[in-house]
């Protein structure tokens, strides 16, 4: 991570003042955000009968997705409206942005209007890091996916899974399966694993998805799944992002189901008391079969219930009163 990004998201103290990126955050912040995150847990918890807490009382977040979005946009609303928050959800179809408006003019027209905290996802790689270097020193962003490059909540609510399934981070191996080239989901999940002591980090997918720099960062690389799969405690499989690669980058649906799908026999390689996780949105029969989606191993629900407490230990930590 360029030095001036790490500046960036910690201020002089050290405190988080936004999240950007999980490549070079340090342990410490992981694990304050990961156990504030444990303390909202109760907050969301469905046998509440006030599911709020009042740390952003009097505080607006501006959710900014210039990307599709169904989990993560509506669990940052959720969790804002949880602290209390005045949520405003622009809608990028309908709002100046189609007129030309550049990206930072609308920004400084939402500051205008008192925003605190920008919830933000782009398809440019880096378009947060530019917001928060345009705004004043009270506002907050946090990134919701900048193209392929980060989606720090998303790694963390991954994290926050294992360690509540699975505990200690230094004893775990964790499988990546897919399309891990075009994945800012595992390249967060990557740097978050590593900076909280992961030593078995495996990537698994064909060539044509595994970045090649990946080794420098002390991921084993698996062309077979069979192999990458063994053994492990998490398997993560992921999405094509079609939307990212030229046409025939890949092979589609069932051919790549054949090669690259979890399976439940594939599953049973793992460790018996492996979970299942995925990001979300899933293609079933592509990515993974609907026996192992809805199987007893899948936490890929519980993601994104804790979700919502990741993203309210994220926004108090950043803006809390
Ligand atoms: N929801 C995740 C993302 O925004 C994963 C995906 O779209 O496949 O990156």
């Amino acid at each position: 991570m360029p030095n001036h990004v790490g500046e960036l998201q910690l201020n002089s103290n050290q405190q988080l003042r936004h999240l950007l990126t999980l490549e070079g955050l340090p342990q410490e912040t992981l694990l304050q955000i990961l156990d504030t995150a444990k303390q909202f847990v109760s907050v969301t918890n469905p046998d509440r009968e006030v599911k709020k807490v009042p740390l952003l009382r009097g505080k607006s977040v501006f959710n900014l997705f210039f990307e599709n979005s169904t989990r993560t946009r509506t669990t940052f609303e959720i969790a804002a409206k949880r602290l209390s928050a005045d949520v405003i959800n622009l809608d990028i179809q309908t709002s100046s942005t189609s007129k030309g408006e550049s990206l930072l003019d609308t920004v400084d027209n939402l500051v205008a209007m008192q925003a605190d905290i920008f919830v933000v996802r782009h398809k440019t790689t880096g378009a947060p890091i530019e917001i928060a270097k345009h705004l004043p020193s009270h506002v907050h962003v946090i990134n919701a996916g900048d193209g392929t490059n980060q989606h720090p909540t998303q790694g963390l609510l991954d994290l926050f899974t294992m360690r509540h399934f699975k505990q200690d981070f230094s004893k775990l191996k964790v499988a990546i399966i897919g399309d891990i080239i075009h994945s800012r989901v595992a390249k967060s999940n990557i740097y978050g694993l590593s900076t909280l002591g992961c030593k078995d980090i495996r990537v698994i997918g064909p060539e044509s998805l595994l970045p090649s720099d990946l080794d420098l960062q002390g991921v084993r690389v698996f062309h077979n799944i069979a192999k990458g799969i063994e053994g492990a405690d998490v398997v993560m499989t992921l999405r094509i992002q079609k939307e990212r690669m030229e046409q025939g980058q890949v092979p589609e649906g069932e051919e790549y189901f054949r090669e690259w799908g979890l399976t439940p026999e594939r599953m049973a390689l793992a460790d018996k008391k492996a979970i299942v996780m995925h990001p979300g949105p899933m293609n079933r029969g592509t990515e993974i079969a609907s026996e192992v989606a809805d199987g007893p191993q899948s936490v890929i629900l519980k993601q994104v219930t804790f979700g919502i407490a990741v993203r309210m230990a994220v926004m108090s930590i950043v803006a809390g009163n």
